[in-house]
């Protein structure tokens, strides 16, 4: 009598769980679970597939996890915290303008996502502000790159069922800086959506759900729409300089061909970094983002 379900959010011992009919069960998880996992602070996670035994009264006992894929995971004193788990895809949101666009911003929410091997794409949202061309440089970088970007408004509607269609029957993680029209974006897909997601979020920035770790929206389209407290602070999450160079797609080719095998691919001479920059292989923009990067600056 266990039936297949997906966790939403996680209170404390507690979990939302949602069954395939979209009712809503409050789980508490069998103690033979908590012992196995004795490195991860939440044995379930918001975005686990489960398995649980309804037990009346909306609620029930989760049997068991399902292997996860598409983590989004912290480390903090030794330990890692996953906040959601099974995510499809992670969407950087930018706008095109008010606030400018920020491509340093981008990359280095770009960076994250190659970190956990989630698949990111960049959505550029505000596009009625500007003139097209003016963003089509930028565009054609990340393009290049094999990265999929969307140029959308959704205040024009412009491009929207791009979006939504990129969105429907998958789990998107919505990053991106305040103010750039994440909620706008998701009202137009789906009317409400923005608004909840919102209103859950400046809660727990509050500390009411200091324990909720992310949380899943369920689109009408099939899917979800992620959002984890602090998602502000998505950039650079666990990244330690030495990595800087890998996360980039471009340097990759190059980094094992300079002259000194710990090359930081800034100052040194006989750098095939730096020789690819000089040449043109490598953009500039993104290099001098790298350098930023590497050298622990601020956005
Ligand atoms: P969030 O903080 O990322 O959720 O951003 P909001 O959705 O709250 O949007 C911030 C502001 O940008 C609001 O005043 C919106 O009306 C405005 N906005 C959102 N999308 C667009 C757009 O496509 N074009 C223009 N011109 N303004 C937008
Ligand atoms: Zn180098």
């Amino acid at each position: 009598v266990c039936r297949p379900g997906r966790v939403l959010r996680v209170q404390g011992l507690v979990s939302i769980v949602r069954d395939d009919h979209g009712e809503l069960f409050s789980c508490a998880t069998r103690r033979l679970l908590k012992t196995l996992a004795t490195d991860q602070r939440h044995v379930v996670a918001a975005g686990d597939h489960v398995w649980f035994r309804p037990e009346g009264d909306g609620e029930g006992i989760i049997e068991r996890v399902e292997p996860r894929r598409g983590l989004l995971s912290r480390t903090s004193r030794g330990r890692r915290h996953v906040l959601v788990a099974n995510v499809d895809q992670i969407v950087v949101v930018a706008s095109a303008a008010e606030p400018r666009i920020k491509p340093n911003l981008i990359d280095r929410f770009l960076l994250t996502a190659e970190k956990t091997e989630i698949r990111p794409v960049v959505c550029i949202n505000k596009v009625d502000l500007v003139e097209p061309a003016d963003l089509m440089p930028l565009v054609g970088v990340y393009s290049q790159l094999g990265y999929q970007v969307l140029l959308v408004s959704a205040t024009t509607g412009q491009n929207i069922d791009q979006l939504r269609e990129l969105l429907a029957g998958r789990d998107t993680v919505l990053s991106g800086q305040s103010g750039v029209g994440k909620s706008s974006l998701l009202n137009v897909i789906e009317p409400g959506l923005g608004l909840r997601v919102q209103t859950v979020s400046t809660e727990s920035q509050k500390g009411r759900h200091t324990t909720t770790t992310a949380e899943l929206f369920p689109l009408a389209s099939g899917g979800h729409v992620i959002d984890t407290p602090g998602i502000r602070q998505f950039q650079l999450w666990d990244v330690i300089p030495e990595e800087v160079p890998g996360f980039f797609r471009e340097l990759r080719p190059y980094v094992s061909r300079c002259r000194y095998p710990d090359c930081t691919h800034t100052h040194e001479d006989f750098c095939a970094v730096k020789d690819a920059v000089a040449d043109g292989r490598i953009d500039t923009r993104r290099y001098e983002s790298f350098t930023q990067i590497a050298a622990g600056d601020e956005a």
